[in-house]
């Protein structure tokens, strides 16, 4: 999971790319980069939260007003700055690319790029290949004329071949040289990429594109609802909005996303993470109440802050008490992010703060917004019965976690998720409390879908129902794609 963002403005877009890094942190907190261009591309990558990166200084310098930006967490590839997006190349004229998602078939497209193209590729990430296959879509035309018809028609069939070519999840913010600013979003719309539209004093439009809304506030951009499945952008210099659906298929956004990684107050694919969340809790407590309809927990506390919005509406459903019983140093990462278990361990005793007067004594419902390998949520258990919890009860607003996810979150192989091998009875006793719940996934679907104008056929849930959207996912390709996540991790 990644953070992208490209901005057209009729001024220096630098200082908003950077601004727009600050508000999509949340979705990657490895390193980040900034790339902007006027005749030619100024960048400036880094290791490391967005603050520590760019100073003022680095900003001043990112000239233009056309620009990409990016916030990474590994999915693919490693933790060194050959892997820091943007990425560009030079040839064909000068195209830039940032990008969220996953390429399941990345190894084939890599080896067809180096062995039979004879090109160097110079990262261990699969954006580098996606460049790489736009770039040759539009390598052969002749763009160079002012027709912008004309050179958007290239870009969709450049786009189309991309469609035809790589599987997986892909919504990307491009810059071609002396052209505009390009964006596009798989057929199966998996990853966010939403539309911003700013008026100018002048009349004339600014655009931003992005993996989430959270900035159009602050820089005074209204939404334009999402870039569509299979849908590509451009903006021309001049700021004409040309928009084509090239290819679609079964519109299935990442479920997940409502429920762990999306800030709460985005709206993706017209639906509100936060309200979403709100009924995830409200379906969750129906469940509890159906499976134990004679046991009431005095307090119901969130492991902060992912899942404060649905154990507030879970408490509400039950009349009982909603309390903030860990209190969380917003100062650490989130622990899912951290690339190692142990250190993800002991992190939660750094992280998270258990108030004695919320919990002792008292019939504890933790709720958390999902249980991936379990170490975190046995952890915050083990810290409420150090606290004096009479009993304690665990309900996660996600479904049991089962299976990989090959299309950009980091749920990398079936050994590490405690729900694959794990029966529910297991997973209590492993986590040590008196009750455990999980949401069904028909509760969830309905949670995220009863509301908003939205198109969703059908979210993808592969990680909790193994059915992977793009088709091209057997055992085997699981095996192989587990063993080559694993020695990524090994190595980095
Ligand atoms: Fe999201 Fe899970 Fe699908 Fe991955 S497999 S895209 S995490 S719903």
């Amino acid at each position: 999971m990644c953070g992208i963002v490209g901005i057209y403005s009729q001024g220096p877009v630098a200082a908003e790319l950077h601004d727009s890094l600050i508000h999509l942190q949340h979705r990657g907190q490895d390193a980040a980069g900034i790339l902007t261009c006027d005749e030619r591309f100024y960048t400036k990558h880094g290791l490391g939260l967005v603050r520590e990166i760019f100073t003022v200084d680095d900003v001043v310098k990112l000239h233009g007003n056309i620009g990409i930006a990016h916030t990474r967490y590994p999915t693919a590839g490693g933790y060194n700055l050959a892997d820091v997006q943007p990425l560009w190349i030079g040839s064909p004229r000068g195209i830039a690319l940032a990008h969220n998602g996953n390429l399941v078939n990345y190894k084939e497209l890599a080896t067809e790029i180096t062995q039979k193209k004879h090109r160097h590729l110079n990262s261990s990430i699969d954006s580098e290949v996606l460049l790489h296959l736009f770039a040759d879509g539009l390598d052969d035309k002749n763009y160079v004329q002012d027709d912008e018809e004309a050179f958007f028609s290239i870009v969709c069939d450049a786009v189309k071949n991309i469609f035809t070519t790589a599987t997986g999840s892909y919504s990307a913010v491009s810059v071609v040289i002396g052209k505009g600013l390009v964006a596009f979003r798989d057929p199966h719309g998996i990853r966010p990429l939403v539309l911003g539209e700013r008026t100018n004093k002048n009349g004339s439009k600014d655009y931003i594109v992005a993996s989430e809304t959270t900035m159009f506030y602050a820089l005074g951009f209204e939404p334009k609802g999402d870039i569509q499945a299979g849908e590509v952008i451009f903006v021309n210099r001049s700021g004409k909005l040309f928009r084509k659906i090239v290819q679609k298929k079964q519109f299935s956004p990442c479920i997940f996303e409502y429920v762990y990684f999306a800030r709460p107050d985005s709206t993706l694919d017209a639906v509100s993470v936060y309200r979403s969340r709100l009924r995830m809790g409200q379906n969750l407590a129906g469940h509890w109440k159906e499976k134990y309809p004679d046991i009431l927990p005095d307090v119901v506390i969130p492991a902060p802050f992912t899942s404060n919005t649905a154990a507030l509406s879970f408490a509400h459903e039950l009349g009982v008490r909603y309390s903030e019983g860990l209190y969380k140093n917003p100062f650490i990462g989130r622990t899912f992010i951290m690339p190692d278990g142990q250190q993800r361990s002991r992190s939660v005793r750094y992280k998270l703060t258990p108030q004695r007067t919320e919990i002792q004594d008292k019939k504890v419902l933790i709720l958390d917004d999902s249980i991936v390998r379990g170490t975190t949520s046995r952890e915050i258990v083990k810290m409420v019965r150090e606290f004096g919890a009479k009993e304690i009860y665990f309900a996660s607003a996600c479904p049991p976690i089962k299976h990989p996810c090959f299309y950009g979150v980091d749920i990398p192989s079936r050994k590490e998720l405690i729900a694959a091998h794990d029966t529910l009875e297991q997973i209590r006793e492993f986590l040590g409390v008196d009750k455990l719940l999980y949401q069904k996934i028909d509760d969830l679907v309905e949670a995220v879908t009863r509301r908003g104008d939205h198109h969703i056929e059908r979210p993808c849930m592969a990680c909790m129902d193994g059915v992977y959207v793009t088709g091209n996912i057997n055992e085997k390709t699981i095996q192989e794609l587990e063993k080559q996540r694993e020695k990524e991790r090994n190595e980095f």
